[in-house]
């Protein structure tokens, strides 16, 4: 039987990621992927802020294309901010994911694609795990340590779906699309989010540009009910919408269509650890609430996780089980202080906007966000900063009173010609 020091199951940007950075630190590690191919489960729009790259050391060859421009379409209300030089990258989501393997492979590590992870079994002070090939039969490798990098489905630290606590579930659904490159032109810088009950109920929809004149759009929501929406059209209707309705395209060439589900522990509950299993990723719900975005974070937690395994790897000989879950608590603390305050926040912010308010409510709030600039939009929608939003309000009364003092003196004005 091959033996492993650890097992990382699944290959998405957090199991990728992770399973790179314990390579580098020269412990022989195995990454499993279901699919045999990066191809199949294309499924993330996959938008980020620019400093992903240098944070996480990844090439320009990962990228599909780069944004400048923010704009948000409500029902009946439209904004739009821009900067001189680009502010992000939409990942080609194969490229990054294929990236993360081969540098895994670069570094002694193995990569088991086409493999499922079935079940897993403690046998003195190892753990022997099953993976079914796609063809073929059930092969079983040892290891000290199984890392639970399987997104949203949480295969290894819930092997039984009955003991599965309550997520929010989200539904994801894109079209990858070719365009004439005049069309593009008008897209190929920006990313555009739909919010509101016309494009985009219970959720958001949007408009990311790829290389090659592709675009991606794409729409997501919550599973749960709102507060006033008692119906709505199936999710797709509201992506065909947008490509109908809003971009307008007489001729474009349909890719494909992708999606996926995203399932989000409130109040971040999810287990961190539990024999001889390490979650990380959306297994551990750091995909955010409000903006969606996982890419980012899941490689954040696996960077904080890498550190716990390296040093369980390093002393797990000599160290009691007891030491050994003691490290994995931290590893929980250390997560929990680095996301739960901005994650509990958009938690509450994002039930309120995509499962109560109304139409008009929203209109409202996209329309007040004219008092702030491209850097504010960047803080509140990429780093959750929302003390930017009373900032905002401070800077929507000055301008109020500002417009208020400018019109009482046209008055005066008026009135002084009146008298001659
Ligand atoms: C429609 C959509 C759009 C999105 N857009 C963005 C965006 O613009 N920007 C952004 O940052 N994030 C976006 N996200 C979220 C982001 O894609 C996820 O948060 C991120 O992919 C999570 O990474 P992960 O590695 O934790 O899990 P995943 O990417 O889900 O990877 C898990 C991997 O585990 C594999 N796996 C599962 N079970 C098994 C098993 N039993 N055996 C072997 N392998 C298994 C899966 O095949 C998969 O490859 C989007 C998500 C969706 C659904």
């Amino acid at each position: 039987m091959q033996e492993f020091a650890v097992v990382v199951i699944g290959a998405g940007p957090s199991g990728g990621h992770c399973a790179r950075l314990l390579a580098k630190l020269g412990h022989k590690v195995l990454l499993v992927e279901q699919h045999e191919s990066f191809a199949i489960n294309n499924f993330s729009s996959a938008a980020s802020p620019l400093e992903i790259l240098e944070k996480f050391d990844l090439p320009e060859t990962v990228v599909a294309s780069h944004w400048r421009k923010l704009e948000i379409v409500a029902s009946n209300v439209y904004r739009q901010w821009q900067a001189p030089q680009n502010l992000g990258i939409v990942f080609d989501f194969m490229k990054l994911r294929e990236f993360l393997a081969k540098d895994t492979q670069k570094h002694g590590g193995e990569v088991w694609l086409g493999h499922r992870y079935l079940k897993c079994r403690q046998e003195a002070d190892q753990m022997i795990v099953e993976l079914k090939p796609k063809h073929g039969e059930i092969v079983a490798v040892k290891t000290q340590l199984i890392v639970d990098a399987t997104g949203y489905s949480r295969a290894v630290i819930y092997p039984h779906k009955k003991d599965r606590p309550s997520f929010y579930k989200a539904t994801g659904i894109e079209y990858l699309i070719e365009v004439d490159p005049q069309a593009y032109q008008k897209y190929a810088d920006s990313l555009i989010f739909f919010l509101g009950y016309k494009w985009s109920p219970k959720g958001y929809s949007w408009i990311f540009p790829m290389d090659n004149h592709q675009l991606k759009i794409g729409s997501a929501w919550i599973n749960a009910p709102h507060k006033i929406i008692q119906e709505s059209k199936p999710l797709r209707d509201y992506t065909e919408a947008i490509i109908k309705d809003y971009l307008q395209l007489n001729e474009y060439k349909l890719i494909e269509i992708h999606g996926s589900i995203l399932e989000y522990s409130s109040g971040l509950q999810d287990v961190y650890y539990r024999d001889g299993v390490i979650a990380i990723g959306d297994a551990v719900s750091t995909v955010n609430f409000l903006g969606g975005e996982g890419i980012r974070h899941g490689m954040q937690g696996a960077e904080i996780a890498s550190k716990y395994i390296d040093l369980f790897l390093k002393n797990s000989a000599k160290d009691s089980i007891q030491n050994n879950q003691n490290s994995f608590d931290n590893y929980q603390k250390e997560m929990q202080a680095y996301f739960a305050n901005k994650w509990n926040l958009s938690e509450q912010i994002g039930k309120k906007v995509y499962l109560e308010y109304s139409d008009a409510r929203i209109d409202q709030g996209v329309s007040y966000l004219k008092y702030f600039t491209i850097e504010d939009m960047i803080a509140i929608l990429f780093y959750y900063d929302f003390s930017k939003t009373s900032r905002g309000i401070k800077r929507a009364l000055l301008q109020k009173i500002d417009e208020l003092i400018s019109w009482i003196s046209s008055l005066f004005r008026s009135s002084d010609r009146d008298q001659f």
